[in-house]
């Protein structure tokens, strides 16, 4: 064990590592980077975090940086969850559900608890969390509210932020905070401390007003955008009556502001009865048109696969995916929709459901309304069967998460799906598409091998285009998932200069000496994307070396 190792694992409780293997294994998350940290640790506190946060703050003031990256499961697609200086794990030691409390609906529990052991738990009690990602057996909530995550249900139900109620974070020089909404006159309070802290308030307060305009402009030149996580949510923490809550600040942060210790969270009741309609379209314009006018039914989901998918499968797997589910007189058709009400009343989603099936009719080439639970599992296995997409890898090719998350203004995903399409064709990739139709969030995955040079020029170009494209339309390159390190090039490109280098620095004042997660959001540029770019892609196995407990 080297000496850095040796002196946090003799000041913690948690357990330090240093082996060769473990570092190998945790150089990698769920995006296409690889960096190799110096050290792993588990920690068993808050108190442990703040020590090794402490730490790292007083190698910083003697020049020796170094960096602190909080990780939970490393599903991040956006090379988030890596770092080349100490990962601080959460999974083995703060994975408890700390207090639940059925009468409020609020459950306080430890960062690296499992989202879906969360959600099981919840279920019992007839309550969830609405805002989970599509794979939250392999999520913290630390995580998802680090990316502040959506999913299937954020349609309605809207992103993690909504169900956040407070958070105990430690900072970049090892203070912990609580948050939560504070008067005007507190906020002046704070401001007076002499602490990072107080420092934290007093730029977040300045910052608002200083680039308030700015700030304005982007939140409205983007308000269509149903998902957005690129930069921060600075202008979330202060309401108009001059109240403040730096909750905000730190959902989507990526771990670059604080380390989240502890969390409340907000649960809803939970209908497990729903009602489902799913559409068959020979064109995409007239899904898209569906699209339109179902969202104001209000469904919890709606979502879409294309042909792309169905002609996918067929070739990979020899599998006809549709088989035994539509008439053959339907044939492939060039998309499906998937639409779910889960009203608590069953004869509202029934009405809903009936008007959605006879708005359908319009444009669709076949539907099937169905409340059976049994019936709606198959229909929603057509749907998951873009899980083979995700996880395909074939000799050394795979399928990258480079242009796996964009959203645009729901008014232009018409074009936006014609635009992926024709990306496709030029670059020579067969580009799958799926996603959230009612928030215009589409994911798609080109399959291409980074052993080969001229893939990864592809990958390099193909994301670029991408990228710049969705910005052209007004969308972001950061919906469910984030900038992270990946598209934090762009990230200023998405903003503007003055938002980003408001951003800049809130950042500064959290975190003076650069130390949380450097490179996530900001500051990393496309020359060194390349560098980190790894020389094969694989879906990581999210839950090695352990510690047996
Ligand atoms: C196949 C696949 C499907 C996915 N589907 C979805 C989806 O449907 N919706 C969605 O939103 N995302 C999705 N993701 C992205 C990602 O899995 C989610 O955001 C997930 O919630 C991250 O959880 P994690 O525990 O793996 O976090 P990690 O990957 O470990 O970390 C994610 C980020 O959060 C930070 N972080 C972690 N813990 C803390 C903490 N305690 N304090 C501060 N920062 C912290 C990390 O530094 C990192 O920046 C998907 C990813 C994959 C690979």
């Amino acid at each position: 064990m080297n000496k850095v190792a040796s002196y946090l694992q003799s000041h913690i409780a948690g357990d330090v590592l240093a082996g060769t293997k473990v570092k190998d294994y945790y150089s990698r998350d769920g995006s296409i980077l690889s960096i190799m940290p110096s050290l792993i640790v588990y920690p068993r506190t808050t108190n442990d975090i703040r020590k090794i946060a402490r730490f790292a703050w007083q190698l910083a003031e003697k020049g020796h940086p170094m960096p602190l990256t909080v990780r939970g499961y490393g599903t991040d697609t956006s090379g988030a969850a890596i770092g080349s200086g100490i990962i601080v794990s959460t999974i083995a030691y703060m994975s408890r559900i700390l207090e639940l409390d059925t009468k409020q609906k609020l459950v306080r529990v430890q960062p690296g608890l499992n989202f879906r052991s969360l959600q099981e738990t919840l279920y019992t009690h007839g309550l969830f969390i609405p805002s989970f990602p599509a794979n939250h057996q392999y999520s913290t909530i630390g995580g998802a509210i680090a990316n502040n995550a959506s999913g299937l249900k954020s349609l309605k139900y809207g992103t993690m932020r909504s169900y956040v109620d407070k958070l105990e974070v430690v900072l970049s020089n090892g203070e912990v905070i609580q948050t939560g909404k504070i008067s005007k006159r507190e906020l002046e309070k704070k401001k007076g401390l002499a602490t990072l802290e107080g420092e934290l308030y007093r730029a977040v307060d300045g910052l608002i007003s200083d680039h308030y305009k700015a700030l304005d402009e982007y939140d409205s030149s983007h308000a269509a955008l149903m998902r957005d996580n690129i930069g921060y949510n600075l202008n979330a923490c202060l309401m108009k009556d001059g109240s403040c809550d730096l909750t905000p600040l730190f959902i989507g942060s990526q771990g670059t502001l604080g380390i989240i210790t502890e969390v409340i969270l907000k649960a809803r009741v939970y209908t497990p009865t729903t009602d489902m309609v799913v559409a068959t379209f020979d064109n995409i314009n007239q899904m898209v048109s569906a699209v339109d006018e179902l969202v104001s039914l209000n469904p919890c989901s709606l979502e879409m696969i294309d042909r792309g998918v169905i002609d996918f499968i067929k070739k990979d797997r020899g599998v006809n995916i549709l088989q035994d589910i539509f008439d053959e007189a339907v044939g492939t058709p060039e998309a499906i929709l998937f639409i779910e009400f889960d009203d608590e009343k069953s004869h509202k989603r029934a009405k809903l459901a009936k008007r959605a099936d006879k708005l359908v009719s319009k444009y669709a080439t076949a539907s099937i309304y169905t409340k059976d639970p049994e019936q709606q599992d198959i229909l929603w296995s057509l749907r998951d069967s873009t899980g083979a997409i995700v996880a395909h890898e074939k000799g050394s090719a795979a399928a990258l998460p480079i242009i796996e998350d964009c959203v645009v203004p729901p008014a232009r995903l018409a074009e936006f799906l014609a635009s992926i399409k024709q990306l496709g064709t030029k670059y020579k990739v067969e580009l799958a598409i799926w996603g959230h139709a009612g928030d215009a969030n589409i994911h798609t995955y080109p399959i291409l091998d980074l052993s080969k040079l001229g893939d990864r020029q592809r990958a390099m170009k193909l994301m670029d285009e991408y990228l710049r494209m969705v910005i052209g339309f007004g969308g972001s390159i950061a919906a469910e998932n984030n900038e992270g390190r990946l598209r934090a090039p762009y990230a200023a490109l998405q903003m503007g200069a003055e938002v980003a280098q408001a951003y800049a620095d809130l950042r500064k004042a959290c975190d003076p000496h650069d130390s949380l997660n450097p490179g996530v959001k900001a500051d990393t540029s496309l020359k060194q994307i390349v560098t980190l770019m790894r020389k094969e892609f694989s879906v990581v196995r999210f839950v090695d070396y352990l510690p047996r407990l």
